[in-house]
């Protein structure tokens, strides 16, 4: 059973990581193509070191350029490669251009698509996410659900066949990356800043950082909330929001700003701060695994049970409820779960 795991953004790498160890003890050959979404050392390289992930078996160098012309390059070069390694399984991730570039040419060629993060909805289509999540649910044979809404979502678009709720991958993977980030990360020394005396910050979504107004809002806000609470907020800083700040000349003053950290500078950043402020998907699920409360700087989130059970609320929503522990991402064993069922043929 050959699986090609088709990767090209940050987050993805984090979730393959997890899934692919689980994939090699399930006896399962991997082929990872990496499409260069992501490409240089900061928000690529440094993940796969730190997440000790062998280098893929193929790198697509495709980035830059407007959403249908990345997804459009990678559909090309896909397609070739596909039918060199002919494989049995797709397996994609998350939402990315990436994501379903790999979905559709697997689909043009037959080959069955397993989606981890299947049935995430924003109801947004506004957001390029979102088109992508959904488009790559309608190519998937096998929908591998992070939570029970997922499965509702998927339900209610009619995709019902093949549709398992698997639990969160990334759970697993925050909590031993915690442990590791403890014993050898030196970020917080790097910062001068010690455990629960920060907070922290990330803004990434086109939808922030495409409107000078939305973005300036934004930042204000979190100078604000750092002034008010009277410790820094650390903000790694994507290069998406950093050209964008520089373009629309926003003052980035009164808060710590640096470049975007790899994953374990990340873990223990979130196991020191007291606060997260983020627009991520990945990171506001990060905050609860980490037990911190979580602002979400967007007008709706996926990840809904993290607002109902009182761990995020939106920064211009109604404050936080009652808070109480999130049983929907499972057990931490969604990759060995996974590996299982593409082991298994299911679908
Ligand atoms: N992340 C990181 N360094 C940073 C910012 C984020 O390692 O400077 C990690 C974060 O912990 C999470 C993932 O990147 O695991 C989230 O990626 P991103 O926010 O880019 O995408 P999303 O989750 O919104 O799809």
């Amino acid at each position: 059973m050959r699986i090609l795991t088709i990767v090209g953004a940050r987050p993805q790498f984090i979730k393959a990581a997890e899934v692919g160890r689980a994939l090699a003890a399930a006896g399962l050959e991997e082929i990872l193509v990496h499409t260069g979404q992501h490409f240089d050392a900061a928000m690529s390289d440094v993940f796969f070191a730190d997440l000790c992930m062998p280098p893929p078996a193929h790198n697509l160098y495709i980035h830059g350029g407007g959403n249908a012309s990345m997804t459009g390059r990678m559909l090309q070069a896909l397609e070739p490669l596909l039918d060199r390694e002919k494989p049995d399984w797709v397996l994609v991730y998350g939402d990315t251009n990436s994501t379903l570039a790999g979905a559709l040419a697997a689909a043009h060629r037959g080959i069955p698509v397993a989606h981890v993060e299947a049935g995430l909805r924003s109801f947004n289509r506004a957001m390029p996410e979102e088109l992508n999540r959904v488009m790559t649910d309608h190519l998937s044979t096998l929908l591998l659900c992070p939570t029970p809404a997922a499965v509702a979502n998927l339900q209610r678009e009619g995709i019902a066949a093949g549709v398992y709720h698997v639990g969160d991958v990334m759970y697993a993977s925050a909590l031993s990356l915690a442990g590791r980030a403890r014993r050898t990360s030196t970020v917080l020394d790097r910062l001068g800043v010690h455990d629960s005396g920060f907070s922290l910050a990330t803004v990434h979504r086109a939808e922030n950082t495409n409107d000078s107004g939305r973005l300036a809002s934004i930042l204000a806000y979190l100078r604000d909330a750092a002034a008010e609470e009277k410790v820094p907020i650390i903000l790694p800083l994507h290069p998406r929001t950093r050209d964008a700040a520089a373009r629309f000349g926003l003052d980035l003053g009164g808060l710590t700003v640096l470049a975007p950290v790899g994953a374990l500078d990340m873990a223990r950043l979130l196991a020191g701060c007291t606060r997260v402020f983020t627009d991520s998907g990945g990171v506001q699920k990060e905050a609860y695994f980490h037990g911190k409360p979580c602002i979400t700087l967007r007008d709706e989130t996926e990840w809904v049970e993290t607002i109902e059970n009182g761990w995020n609320r939106l920064w211009r929503g109604p404050g936080y409820r009652p808070r109480r522990p999130i049983a929907d991402y499972g057990d931490g064993q969604a990759a060995s779960r996974i590996a299982a069922l593409l082991a298994g043929g299911a679908g």
